[in-house]
């Protein structure tokens, strides 16, 4: 910050319950997250970085976004059958 370092505040709340991949709001059993929803599993120390990265305007061209990964996985294979 003495050298002109400017800090982002992120707001931290549930940033170490909420999954990173469905943003479902989860319970960490010990040091590890798992989400009931999509069965995203990792430590939670890990999962609450990942969730204030994805809160900084300067981490968003990262596919690191909540829900980043439900588009590729609604495609169907069409025009069988
Ligand atoms: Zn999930």
């Amino acid at each position: 910050m003495e050298l002109g370092f400017k800090p982002e505040m992120v707001d931290a709340k549930n940033t170490s319950r909420t999954c990173p991949m469905c943003g479902k709001l989860g319970r960490p059993n010990k040091h590890v997250f798992k989400c009931r929803k999509c069965g995203f599993q990792a430590d939670r120390h890990l999962v609450a970085a990942w969730n204030i990265a994805t809160r900084l305007p300067m981490c968003r061209p990262l596919p690191l976004a909540a829900k980043a990964l439900n588009e590729p996985l609604e495609i169907k294979v069409k025009g069988e059958g």
